[in-house]
């Protein structure tokens, strides 16, 4: 009898499958060295601007850099990549998409020429057993990874990965994505979310681009309620945004920009400390406000 049959016949054969994927797994993270656990960021990225502006906001990504510990690469879960399934990047050398119009040239003339890691993206397809993630090799950075990470990291010198919103998913679906990643943490991979919290574009006040602070009554509303959830753990109310009212459904009408706040509170973990950065609305229908988990 062959060792597979007398398996099956003993009803082990679930079991090995399982058994022999997480082996797979546990040979291909030798290679990630262990650290200690990294933060976890949510980065509101704001307009596309903000990545060759100076700013407040720019200020404070670049503080941020200074005060945590240089990764072995990144990981991004950014709002810019919709697919159906999950897919990560998986190139050696990921493009700089723009993926954007109307802005001056100078937006489009910028490169951030980060290396990929197809181990990372390798890595992370074999660590997720609840689905099957694709390693994509057409995508490259959008400007919701790029924008913020190069004033994190202006050398481009450290290894970027982007992860994908699947568009079928619901919210508990891209939690519990996120709770299978979380353990990267402890192998020197900063996990970046690059969204925004409020993220109205049909309500912004077009004419009030610039006014820093100031924010619609359903705008701050829908904020103070986020961070109150955010700093009490609370996760529960976030991961339900649909029933929590009209200033969550004026602050979320599309889900892209706010899920990638999702895989970062899922990673975090009883113990870790939280604060927030770049705290301000813009222009009434957007919120800046960034999340550090464990720093
Ligand atoms: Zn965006």
């Amino acid at each position: 009898m062959q060792r597979k049959q007398f398996l099956a016949y003993l009803g082990l054969l679930p079991f090995v499958n399982f058994a022999m994927k997480l082996n797979a797994f546990t040979s291909v993270s030798k290679e990630f060295k262990s650290t200690p656990s990294m933060p976890v960021l949510f980065l509101g990225h704001g307009s596309p601007m903000n990545a060759i502006e100076e700013n407040e906001f720019v200020a404070g990504f670049r503080k941020l850099a200074e005060q945590i510990e240089r990764p072995n690469a990144i990981l991004c879960i950014s709002a810019h990549w919709e697919t159906n399934g999950t897919c990560v990047t998986a190139m050696p050398q990921p493009k700089t998409i723009h993926d954007f119009g109307g802005f001056p040239k100078a937006l489009f003339d910028v490169q951030y020429p980060a290396p990929g890691s197809p181990e990372l993206a390798e890595e992370l397809s074999k660590a997720v057993l609840s689905q099957h993630i694709a390693l994509d090799h057409s995508w490259g950075l959008d400007h919701g990874a790029w924008s913020v990470i190069k004033h994190l990291y202006p050398k481009a010198d450290v290894p970027v990965v982007q992860l994908s919103l699947d568009v079928k998913m619901t919210a508990q679906q891209h939690y519990n994505l996120a709770c299978e990643l979380a353990y990267l943490r402890t192998k020197g991979v900063l996990i970046v979310g690059s969204g925004n919290m409020v993220h109205n574009l049909g309500r912004v006040a077009w004419d009030r681009l610039n006014d820093i602070g100031f924010a619609f009554d359903w705008a701050l509303e829908a904020s103070e309620k986020m961070k109150r959830c955010i700093v009490d753990q609370n996760h529960a109310p976030l991961i339900d945004f649909r029933k929590q009212g009209s200033a969550f459904d004026l602050a979320i009408p599309t889900p892209e920009h706010y899920l990638p706040l999702l895989y970062v509170m899922a990673m975090q973990s009883k113990t870790d400390q939280v604060s927030l950065f770049n705290d301000k609305a813009v222009a009434g229908a957007l919120t800046m406000t960034s999340v550090v988990i464990g720093a």
